[in-house]
């Protein structure tokens, strides 16, 4: 039987919260001392002071990472015995899921419904996965003259640092630790300075698992401090970034100005989710479409936050998506009935209000929500909004509000439909609902995002790539494609 708000309060009263860093195998503060504090956006209780870490902590982090990897001790391992240990990491997860869960929860405020069936779950299966696959994949041999013999082999790249966002903590994370360590590589995880504690819990549970100390450290703190530090570090490998398009660029300034390190973004989304007057029903894209806006707050990069449709069928399928999002209420985040809970941060729902007054002010016509709720309980919580009567030129349409704000615009024709869907800086996502087999190609084709989906949102699971066209970053998370970002190419020709 699932766990009621009451026994989810109780189990709180008997977590012990860390917000330490980790750095070479045990937990320690940050070199000045300093904290910040970590409150609940779920309502407003004190979590924990975090360990703020700066530069200085950066550098004894990529010292120790460094001295890991040459070490060899986890670089050099037999990529099975690597699989092995990861695997019972993964497990190690699992064992943890209630506790992780309700971290996760408080810390960054989505359902813990969704925490206990799908962050955690999906954490340990994106371990899972990678060291699944790590003792399954071969290098190469060129095809080279009789007297040559050419091995291209893929070498772990070294230290690898990682900057994620807070929408989901250790998804986020794992989609990067996972598959760099399975390569072979030391890892810095840079959680953001919104949801730290989950990272800071499991990084002693990779220590309990047999990752080797120095290995697997994480650095908790601000952006501006400790996520700068590792980003102009001359001696961190490669940069993994989630997080917006902002962020994004200046980390390849950084990298510029630095060693020319790796860097790969999974940065912001503004993804269109086209129904065409042929879907083979309007009631599923309906609601496929409210999910698509309301799921962990929208705050979500691949949101489907512009909703394109159909003027024929406009006035028939309003009522059904106004209908859809009423099955997307507020509600305390440890309620387990709960599908919608509490914004992250005072700053993100500032914004998302200011966004929802833009709206109406640029002329957007206000179907649903669009107003603060429940406040009573101390939390951060916002109604799911729709505005109809969009342009794809009003501000809600053309900038990442990262909360669940809905844009509507309407389009007569496929070829207008594409050429709204396509007019964005990002390429992170798109939908496509129609009955037509050849449309639904065409229309795949010419969109450009790194995921389509077709009469469906928000499908996909480990085995495919994502990440985003244009300003949505570079590089892809997830499935075997995941390597390349942390691995290097070496050709070594051998005469014979
Ligand atoms: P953010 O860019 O503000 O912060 C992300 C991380 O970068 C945080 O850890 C932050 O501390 C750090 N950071 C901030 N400034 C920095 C600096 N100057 N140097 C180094 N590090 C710095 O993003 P956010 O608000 O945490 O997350 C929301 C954004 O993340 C949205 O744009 C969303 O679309 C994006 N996102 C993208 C994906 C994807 O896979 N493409 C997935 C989830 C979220």
């Amino acid at each position: 039987m699932s766990k009621t708000r009451s026994d989810w309060e109780q189990r709180f009263q008997s977590l012990t919260l860390e917000g330490r860093a980790f750095i070479d195998g045990q937990y320690c503060t940050a070199a000045s001392g300093a904290t910040f504090e970590c409150l609940s956006p779920v309502d407003g209780r004190f979590l924990a002071n975090v360990a703020s870490t700066d530069a200085a902590d950066a550098n004894l982090a990529v010292q120790v990472a460094r001295r890991a990897f040459e070490s060899g001790v986890w670089s050099r391992q037999a990529p099975a015995e690597r699989k092995r240990i990861l695997i019972r990491f993964s497990e190690l997860i699992l064992e943890h899921q209630e506790e992780l869960a309700l971290l996760e929860t408080l810390d960054m405020g989505k359902p813990i419904g969704d925490s206990m069936a799908i962050d955690i779950p999906a954490t340990a299966n994106a371990i899972r996965w990678n060291a699944e696959a790590i003792d399954k994949i071969y290098d190469e041999v060129a095809a080279t003259p009789e007297d040559q013999l050419g091995l291209v082999t893929r070498e772990p790249s070294g230290v690898v640092a990682a900057i994620v966002p807070w929408n989901f903590p250790l998804i986020m994370a794992s989609w990067k630790f996972a598959p760099a360590l399975a390569a072979g590589n030391s890892f810095i995880l840079k959680p953001s300075e919104k949801s730290p504690l989950t990272a800071i819990r499991i990084a002693q549970l990779a220590l309990d698992a047999g990752i080797p100390q120095g290995v697997f450290n994480v650095l908790p703190g601000y952006g501006h401090t400790v996520g700068k530090a590792l980003a102009l570090h001359m001696d961190v490998d490669v940069l993994a970034f989630t997080g917006s398009t902002a962020v994004g660029k200046q980390l390849l300034v950084y990298a510029g100005e630095s060693n020319l390190k790796r860097v790969w973004l999974e940065a912001g989304g503004k993804s269109p989710n086209v129904v065409f007057a042929d879907a083979p029903d309007l009631r599923e894209a309906a609601e496929a479409a409210a999910a698509a806006i309301a799921f962990n707050q929208g705050e979500v990069c691949t949101a489907g936050s512009r909703l394109l449709v159909q003027r024929s069928v406009h006035e028939q399928f309003i009522p059904l998506l106004v209908e859809a999002l009423k099955a997307w209420k507020p509600g305390h985040a440890l309620d387990p009935e709960t599908r919608v809970g509490a914004v992250v941060d005072q700053r993100q729902l500032d914004n998302v209000l200011r966004y929802i007054e833009i709206g109406k002010e640029q002329g957007g016509q206000l179907l649903a929500g669009g107003a603060r709720t429940l406040e009573s309980t101390g939390g951060l919580y916002v109604e799911p909004t729709i505005f109809d009567g969009v342009t794809n030129a009003m501000a809600i349409a053309r900038e990442e509000i990262f909360g669940p704000v809905l844009a509507v615009i309407s389009f007569d024709t496929e070829e207008q439909a594409l050429q709204i869907a396509n007019d964005s800086i990002f390429g992170l996502a798109a939908g496509v609902w129609t009955s037509n087999l050849s449309r639904a190609h065409r229309f795949a084709r010419g969109l450009r995002a790194g995921s389509v989906w077709v009469n469906q949102y928000d499908g996909g699971d480990m085995t495919a790539p994502f990440g985003g066209f244009k300003q949505s970053g570079n590089g892809r998370d997830k499935s075997l494609h995941a390597f390349d970002k942390y691995t290097e190419l070496k050709a070594t020709w051998i005469k014979l």
